[in-house]
């Protein structure tokens, strides 16, 4: 399947919502989590729709995984946090809540509470400044 109707993450492949983007290739779309664990907290979808790891393709799978180390790489360079912490849900009862596959990348500082949400919406101008940040250190 390329695309699910009622995807949200489909959607935003598709720009038909917005999103605050921070870089994309042929299989693989970066972007800045709308509800942030943390300033920095970015998402890796592939752009084919997929539910969860089992059922993505090898293909696509390799090709986020790459993107994610890229990522990483990028996040420690532009924000240079303690450490970064790397989530994937599969399933509602492990806290999925978006049924297409994503990575979550959360800079982490000493001391900061393990969550993978925010509490609120982030403000559109912090996100894109950020963005901006990760895009530049990708060299995207
Ligand atoms: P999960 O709970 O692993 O399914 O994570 C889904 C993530 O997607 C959450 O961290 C949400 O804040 C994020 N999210 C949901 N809708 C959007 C959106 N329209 N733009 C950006 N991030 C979103
Ligand atoms: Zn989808």
């Amino acid at each position: 399947m390329t695309e699910a109707t009622d995807c949200v993450f489909c959607k935003i492949v598709q720009g038909k919502i917005p999103s605050v983007k921070v870089a994309e290739d042929a299989q693989t779309l970066i972007f800045m989590d709308i509800q942030p664990a943390s300033p920095g907290h970015t998402l890796v979808i592939p752009k084919t729709h997929a539910a969860n790891l089992m059922e993505i393709t090898e293909a696509d799978l390799f090709a986020v995984t790459k993107t994610v180390q890229r990522l990483a790489r990028a996040i420690r360079s532009a924000l240079a946090p303690d450490g970064i912490r790397i989530v994937q849900t599969n399933g509602a009862a492990a806290g999925q809540t978006v049924l297409h596959y994503h990575v979550h990348l959360i800079p982490m500082q000493e001391g900061q509470r393990i969550g993978t949400h925010g509490r609120a919406p982030a403000k559109s101008e912090e996100l894109k400044a950020l963005a901006e940040r990760i895009r530049d250190a990708l060299g995207a």
